[in-house]
């Protein structure tokens, strides 16, 4: 903690890593003497730079980027770019952390980083979103390549922004790369992409469910967010007959408890994605359902909660209530969502919980097949990358059960997730050298 002074979500992040593979250090020799989770904690390099740009009122603004490539031992770096006022380096150096185990999990060749800036793109026009992409990307070109470390999206970053930053890196480098993923279907996107982490956090929990002879049919989701994971999540718990009953924004959420179906769900869409509007209109449109201002949905009663909006959204009075209300299945959507000691409740309560790091890791899995689309210089169909993304899913589901059985049979996916994660890139390190 001395070394990394108010960093209090990064020192969050690898205090819950060490706690499951210091334990797994210390019955496997071969890992030993290595400080290998210390230079895991450890970033390979940061970078912080000014990103100035002009507003429609030409006035100019100052806003602080970053880029930490936390890891490269198996692959280029990888990881989204967040703009949202609450970026720091704590934030970022926990998601580049949490980024190096999760994409070890998707058994596909990828390192750790993770970016941004502390940007509000909330009430900018389309050209201030577009001169902020185009400075912020003219400093970032000097870091990233698509061999070298490969950004995506993430909170605030969607197709429009990194359409505005791809533009401006090939007008940079005159080089038509996979740079970036998370691209338009017209200049080398993969399909499914949108989908994947949401669909992929519903795969995951299907997974976990068949563990106990359980399946979505019939169940009550609550599901926090309305952004990207948060739709396609309830998009595929719906189509595998969960009944999802709430969407949540930074100002409060919504419960339907007719349902939400595809019509409601492309209403959201709509208003969310285009009109950039906040989740309290839902009611407007549909007035059988209710709007709670400023608080998160965990009290209503439900059989399986999909946090997916942001870190730390979800504590643990609300844990405590979600179990006393029969919560059988908690999923991570979005990256730390539980508090630490919410998650011990679950644990301790030993129903089903599965970290981001494995449930939420579809995203960047399908950004990995984007990468490969993109140096075959050929796209593969939705089908195929659905079934690429299930499977990987599947293996991630199955890694963590080796990992993270307990004598008792109960799954331990916080442990399990953690230490498969680990080994891979521990595996990398050493094979490596001292680097
Ligand atoms: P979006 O920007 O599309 O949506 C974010 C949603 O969360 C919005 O509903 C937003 O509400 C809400 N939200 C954001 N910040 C806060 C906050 N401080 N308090 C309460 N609500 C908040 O982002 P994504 O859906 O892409 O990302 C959601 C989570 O999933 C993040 O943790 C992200 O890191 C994680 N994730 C995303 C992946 C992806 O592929 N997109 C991959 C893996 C993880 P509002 O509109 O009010 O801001």
């Amino acid at each position: 903690e001395g070394r990394n002074p108010n960093e209090p979500e990064f020192i969050q992040a690898v205090t819950e890593v060490a706690e499951t593979v210091i334990p797994f250090i210390e019955k496997n020799e071969k890992y030993q003497n290595a400080m290998l989770l210390e230079r895991m904690a450890e970033p390979e390099r940061v970078f912080m730079f000014r990103i100035p740009w002009m507003d429609d009122k030409g006035n100019i603004q100052i806003n602080r980027g970053y880029r930490v490539q936390m890891n490269s031992a198996i692959g280029p770096y990888k990881g989204g770019l967040r703009f949202h006022p609450s970026v720091n380096l704590s934030i970022l150096k926990f998601l580049a952390f949490e980024q190096t185990f999760k994409n070890s999990l998707t058994t596909l060749p990828m390192g750790g980083g993770k970016g941004g800036a502390d940007f509000n793109p909330k009430g900018k026009s389309d050209n201030e979103v577009m001169r902020f992409c185009q400075s912020f990307m003219t400093e970032l070109s000097k870091y990233i390549g698509p061999n070298t470390d490969v950004p995506a999206g993430d909170i605030g970053v969607g197709g429009r922004e990194i359409g505005y930053m791809f533009g401006q890196y090939k007008r940079l480098r005159d080089e038509f790369t996979g740079v970036l993923t998370g691209k338009g279907l017209s200049y080398g996107g993969s399909l499914m992409r949108p989908e994947a982490t949401g669909y992929g956090n519903v795969y995951f929990a299907e997974n976990m469910l068949k563990t106990r002879g359980e399946s979505l049919v019939g169940k009550t989701v609550v599901i926090s967010g309305s952004g990207n994971v948060a739709q396609f999540a309830a998009e595929k718990a719906m189509s595998l007959g969960g009944k999802v009953i709430t969407f949540s924004d930074s100002s409060g959420y919504i419960v339907d408890n007719h349902g939400i179906d595809t019509e409601k769900l492309e209403f959201v869409k709509e208003l969310k994605n285009v009109k950039r509007g906040r989740i309290k209109e839902y009611v407007d449109t549909y007035t059988s359902a209710t709007y709670v201002e400023g608080k998160t949905p965990w009290s209503v009663p439900c059989d399986i909660a999909l946090p997916c909006a942001t870190q730390n959204e979800l504590h643990v009075e609300d844990a405590e209530e979600l179990v006393k209300n029969g919560c059988i299945c908690v999923g991570e959507g979005a990256n730390m969502p539980c508090t630490a000691d919410a998650i011990e409740v679950f644990l301790e309560a030993k129903i089903l919980f599965s970290p981001g790091k494995a449930s939420n890791a579809g995203g960047v899995a399908t950004s990995g097949l984007e990468m490969s689309q993109n140096s075959l210089r050929f796209n593969w169909t939705a089908q195929e990358v659905d079934e690429k993304l299930h499977g990987i899913m599947n293996s991630i589901h199955e890694q963590c059960v080796i990992y993270g059985t307990e004598e008792d049979g109960f799954i331990n996916y916080v442990k399990g997730a953690n230490i498969a994660g680990f080994v891979k890139v521990a595996d990398a390190m050493l094979e490596q050298g001292v680097v």
